[in-house]
């Protein structure tokens, strides 16, 4: 996504430059088949952009719109098929993290149900903007997963995915949005910990943390509850500096990240 300005978003770069976001997606391999974490825009999105996700989100956020960026295409890409793709784990529902859902029909969709009554819902102008139907009009196999839960590093109300042999867990981060979740994926020596929206820039992470003002204000006004939003990204900050660093975290959006993981998975 390239809205502008790289130095309000990206924190460098010129004030009148595109900046540079993405949508930072996780294909899985686990005993239960691929799970996918988030799905971005979907290739009808990338089709079809301003009937699907509103020409104002598309006029200001300006996604690019290249067909092979879809995660589909980019499975495909891997040697798999789009049905090999057996679970899809979001982190919420927001028009950049469910827009591929039509493009795996017969995968479960796995959603914390609070989230799922929120996107169903629309209950207020932001929610009407951000949820949009016909992203999920084609009737996903949406598998709820309801409040409460176990404790996972200081975290409450953690539930494991079923189908994933326990490797993929929905851990509860809400303000962005009313559910809203992060997803952990059990790797060799630790987790990976995919955080969503619950920060969008690297340095919020960071001991002493900073965040671009543009971007910092965006999360502002478009997160449902502002000061659960704070505080979880506060309790994300502990996890990413705890000594020994067992969890690697990163969100949905920051370019530096995905750089950072695609590098860390290519070795
Ligand atoms: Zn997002």
């Amino acid at each position: 996504m390239c809205p502008f300005s790289a130095r309000l978003i990206n924190g460098e770069g010129g004030l009148f430059q595109s900046a540079r976001l993405v949508c930072h997606c996780l294909v899985v391999e686990t005993s239960g088949g691929l799970v996918l974490v988030d799905t971005g825009f979907g290739t009808e999105d990338l089709r079809a952009a301003g009937e699907r996700l509103g020409r104002w989100f598309v006029a200001t956020v300006r996604p690019g719109l290249d067909p092979g960026s879809a995660a589909v295409r980019q499975i495909e890409q891997l040697g798999f098929r789009p049905s090999d793709v057996r679970h899809i784990v979001v982190t919420h529902l927001d028009l950049d993290h469910a827009g591929g859902l039509a493009d795996f029909p017969d995968a479960s969709v796995h959603v914390y149900a609070p989230e799922h009554a929120a996107a169903l819902a629309r209950g207020s102008a932001n929610e009407r903007m951000r949820y949009r139907p016909v992203q999920w009009s084609h009737g996903p196999r949406w598998r709820l997963h309801a409040p409460g839960g176990e404790r996972w590093l200081g975290f409450e109300g953690v539930r494991a995915v079923e189908g994933t042999g326990d490797d993929v867990l929905l851990v509860p981060l809400h303000g962005h949005t009313r559910g809203h979740c992060g997803v952990a994926i059990r790797i060799p020596g630790g987790w990976l910990l995919h955080c969503g929206d619950a920060y969008f820039f690297h340095g919020e992470v960071e001991a002493a943390p900073r965040c671009p003002a543009g971007l910092a204000a965006y999360q502002r006004l478009v997160a449902i509850d502002n000061l659960t939003r704070l505080e979880n990204q506060r309790r994300l900050r502990e996890l990413a500096q705890r000594p020994g660093g067992a969890v690697r975290l990163f969100c949905a959006h920051d370019p530096v990240e995905l750089d950072r993981e695609q590098r860390a998975a290519a070795a």
